[in-house]
Parts: structure tokens; C-alpha cells; sequence
């Protein structure tokens, strides 16, 4: 009798206390949508709102900037794995043959550059320190003398941090050999910055991580650490930057100050902020942030992950079709 009177009991509190957690879980599902809701007013989805958006592209060179990871590719747990989909692939190539076309990575230029796969676009690496621009696309006169690449194609090379390439390649074994101690730490060489992913460190190790990353950097001058997705990036403390290169890149395809271009850039992280600034300070195109979660940005409009900007990239495609005059 006192084991059913139990049972009932401890099945009842079971059930409360399961009512309880059903409540809070769609609270603060609830609530995470109420601070999407608002958030999204202010950064409107490029998707509900293409039309008007492209409004202002009219009669201009549309000229589409694209960060890689998070963007084209979902973030994944191996960062060797980020893959692009055969159909992200397909819609980046159809934008590329619409309009000039560059992809803008913290990767090194020839790792994005395998992952995409696609040669009628431009591939910046190394968060805007290796920029590489087919000399037949050049509009600037002023741009240095064209260069072979590996590959013997005629290119404009530009790379502002090449003195710091001995020290990158330094750093990266003694980093290395540094971090081999902690558990799941990955170091990536993106040839002009070192990344070094934590996502598989337990959470207890990450703090002495970080000492180490800082204290063997510390020993470099010239450097800095900035933080991203669940990585440390280490590059040279110039000032230059993703914001820097798509200024390059626009200057050196002949549309410094021109009135008559129409850049847009899609990106996820903090470091993509700094295009999204400069679009802003030109006044001209389209900042666009992928996010699926509200964040402070400098970003216009937004998109809510890559499969978002694989539909976006098709309405651009499809768009210019019927903006075929143009
Ligand atoms: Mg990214």
C-alpha cells in the first residue's frame, strides 16, 4: 500500500517536475524567437526583402564578395571537412557567370580555392592578405605588373603582410609543438594566419589553451590574436583587413570611386564585419550577415545560414536574367 501511495507520489512529481521543464524549454524558445523578431526588423532576410533590395542594383555592376565557412559551407567539426554541396557549388557558379565574383576566406587562398572548386571567380585567403586578381581583369593602371601564378595564368599578386611569412611559418611548428598537450586543440596554417580551433578541447582545458596560445605569440612582435567560431586566429597586426581587401579588389577591377558599381558581401563572422563597414562608409550595395541567432552587426540585411544563401545566390542568378538589359 505505502510502495503504491510511492509510486503515485513519485510518479506525480516526476510528471510536475517534467511540466516544469516542458515550460521553461518553450519559454525560452519563445523568447529566443521574441529577440529574433526584433532583431530581424532592424536586419531584414535579403530574401524577403530581394526585390526591394535589388532595387538600388539597377543599371550598376553588381559585383557579389562571399566569405567561405559558415556561409557557403555549414561550419563542421573538422575544419578540413567544410565541404561545399554540389548545389551551393552549382548557384556560386551561376552568380560567377553573371557577375564578377570573388570569394573572400581566413582560409589559404589555395585551400578555398580546392574546396570550391570553380575558376571563373577570384579567391582572396589569409582574411584578406592574399589577394590574387587575373591580369585580364585589371582596370586599374596603377596596380603592379602581373606575375604567373603556380598554375602559369597571368595574375596580379597582392600580399601585404609577406614579410611576416618567415615568422608565420616559425610560430606554426613551435605553436605546434606547444599545444600537442591539449586535448582536441587543432592548428590550422592559413599561410599568413595561424588558426588554432578549440572545439574539441574540453571546456576545463581551455583556459590553460589560451595561456599557452597567448604566451608563445607573446614572444613574436607584430602579432595579434583575435577570436572567431571556437578559434584563435593569430595574424600580423597590420592594418589590413577583409574590409581592406574588398577595397583592393574593387579599386584594382577599376571601380574605386565609382558611383556605378553595386558591391555586396555575404559573411558569418567578426572578422567579416570589417567589409560590412566599408560598404556602409561607401554607401553603396549590400552588407549581408548569416546568422541565424540576433548579434550586433554592421550588416543591413541578413540571411539565416547557407542553405538561406544558396537561395539568395539562385534569386541573384534568376534576376539578372530578367534583368537581362542590364
Ligand atoms: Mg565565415
Amino acid at each position: 500500500m505505502s510502495n503504491a501511495k510511492f509510486d503515485s507520489e513519485g510518479g506525480q512529481l516526476m510528471l510536475q517536475s517534467s511540466w516544469r521543464f516542458s515550460r521553461q524549454f518553450q519559454d525560452s524558445k519563445a523568447n529566443a524567437e521574441a529577440a529574433y523578431a526584433a532583431w530581424i526588423k532592424k536586419h531584414p532576410s535579403a530574401l524577403t526583402s530581394f526585390e526591394r533590395m535589388m532595387d538600388g542594383a539597377k543599371g550598376k555592376k553588381v559585383v557579389v564578395f562571399l566569405d567561405y565557412d559558415g556561409t557557403l559551407s555549414p561550419i563542421v567539426s573538422d575544419p578540413d571537412k567544410a565541404f561545399m554541396s554540389d548545389s551551393m557549388r552549382s548557384a556560386v557558379n551561376q552568380v560567377a557567370h553573371h557577375f564578377t565574383t570573388c570569394i573572400i576566406s581566413g582560409r589559404r587562398r589555395d585551400k578555398v580555392s580546392s574546396f570550391v572548386k570553380l575558376k571563373n571567380l577570384y579567391y582572396v585567403g589569409s582574411h584578406g592578405m592574399d589577394i590574387s586578381i587575373p591580369s585580364e581583369a585589371v582596370k586599374n593602371s596603377s596596380v603592379r605588373r602581373s606575375e604567373a601564378d603556380q598554375q602559369g595564368n597571368e595574375v596580379i599578386m597582392f600580399q601585404p603582410a609577406a614579410e611576416f611569412l618567415p615568422i608565420m611559418k616559425k610560430l606554426l611548428l613551435v605553436l605546434r609543438e606547444k599545444i600537442r598537450t591539449i586535448k582536441g586543440s587543432v592548428i590550422e596554417d592559413n599561410k599568413f594566419c595561424l588558426s588554432v580551433h578549440y572545439r574539441h578541447v574540453d571546456e576545463e582545458d581551455q583556459d590553460a589553451l589560451w595561456q599557452l596560445v597567448e604566451a608563445t605569440v607573446g614572444g613574436y612582435s607584430g602579432l595579434c590574436i583575435t577570436n572567431g567560431k571556437m578559434v584563435y586566429e593569430i595574424r600580423p597586426n597590420i592594418n589590413w583587413n577583409k574590409g581592406h581587401a574588398l577595397e583592393y579588389v574593387l579599386e584594382t577591377l577599376g571601380f574605386g570611386s565609382s558611383s556605378d558599381v553595386f558591391p555586396m558581401y555575404l559573411g558569418d563572422d567578426t572578422t567579416d564585419e570589417d567589409a560590412f563597414k566599408v560598404l556602409r562608409k561607401r554607401g553603396q550595395g549590400l552588407p549581408i550577415l548569416v546568422s541565424s541567432n540576433p548579434k550586433e552587426t554592421k550588416a543591413s540585411f541578413s540571411l539565416r545560414n547557407p542553405s538561406e544563401v544558396q537561395s539568395f545566390l539562385l534569386c541573384l542568378s534568376k534576376w539578372k536574367k530578367s534583368n537581362s538589359s542590364m
